[in-house]
């Protein structure tokens, strides 16, 4: 089942402790659609400027990705400048231009329409909103948004939170959006404004998701361990990626039931733990299903009890 996504489609300009890389591919929807491109058919929403280079549209045709409702508009594309010198779990921002996205009017595709799982990957708030609204027939929406526009846009995002099944954001940010340090009390606040489940990506130690039970009262929490890594070259758009591993994962599977949001969960993971290996999107680029099921299986004994 195809997944159309919304979010940004950039350039970075990355430092990590391995290196660093000026202007390279990037943006939110773009690790996500590399990621979900192995379990799943992606649509992309987004606009880009003059800039944007048919070297960098081949990355997303080389794995199948339908770029139709990538925009080209006047102007430079979304540009992220970040490093991760004092924590490799979070980035630290210099600098964001969001250039052609400052006055984008989302357009869906024909062809996007009879979509049923929607992504709205990290952007403004009202554009995901926007793309919400315009397809209002999708079965499943998930999200995920960043400290920005926890921070400045909080109105326009506590919309989008209220018509969304599932919220992925980070540790910093549960906390940051609740206004409370523990986690599990931020998480409890965090679903009290709409989504049905969160999961809360923890970088090198995995993900954790949180649901409400039936009655309301009970949480049911599951978590999902990150692969010790011996090297992180760059965790520039990790979770993105995990998103993109757990929602194609479940777009590929149909029905949701508790066995299959956990096996996304692993699945989430994995992607992460590939996207972190090379600088950008390179690792994503080239991978084999096979590649992924035998990290899968190392993930599975990591855990396994017999
Ligand atoms: P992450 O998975 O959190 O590491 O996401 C990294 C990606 O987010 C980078 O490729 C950036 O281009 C993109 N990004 C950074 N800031 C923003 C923002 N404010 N809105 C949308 N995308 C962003």
């Amino acid at each position: 089942m195809p997944v159309t996504v919304v979010g940004s489609v950039a350039y970075d300009s990355i430092q990590t402790p391995s290196g660093s890389r000026d202007r390279c591919l990037g943006g939110a929807a773009t690790y996500f659609s590399l990621a979900a491109s192995y379990f799943t058919q992606v649509r992309v929403i987004a606009v880009v400027g003059e800039d944007f280079g048919r070297e960098q549209e081949a990355v997303f045709h080389a794995r199948g990705i339908d770029t139709l409702g990538i925009e080209r508009a006047p102007g430079k594309s979304f540009f992220w400048k970040g490093s991760y010198l004092e924590n490799l779990n979070e980035a630290k921002t210099h600098e964001t231009e969001l250039n052609v996205f400052a006055e984008f009017e989302p357009k869906i595709p024909l062809s996007y329409r009879d979509t049923d799982y929607l992504f709205l990957a990290n952007i403004d708030p009202v554009l995901q909103r926007r793309v919400r609204e315009a397809m209002p027939n999708v079965e499943l929406v998930a999200g995920d948004t960043m400290n920005y526009w926890i921070r400045d846009h909080r109105t326009s995002l506590l919309r989008v939170l209220r018509n969304l099944d599932i919220l992925l954001i980070n540790d910093t940010e549960t906390r940051m959006l609740a206004g409370q340090n523990n986690l599990v009390v931020a998480a409890r606040a965090v679903l009290a404004m709409g989504p049905k489940t969160l999961v809360v990506k923890h970088g090198e130690y995995g993900a954790t998701s949180f649901r409400s039970g039936d009655s309301g009262g009970e949480l049911r929490v599951f978590r999902a361990p990150a692969l010790p890594l011996e090297e992180v070259v760059d965790p520039t758009g990790a979770g993105d990626s995990f998103a993109g591993g757990f929602f194609g994962y479940l777009c590929s599977q149909g029905q949701l039931t508790p066995s299959k949001f956990r096996r996304a969960m692993f699945y989430g993971s994995v992607m992460g733990s590939f996207a972190v290996e090379r600088f950008g999107t390179e690792r994503l680029q080239q991978l084999s299903r096979d590649e992924i099921e035998a990290r899968f299986a190392l993930f599975r004994e990591l855990t396994h009890l017999d």
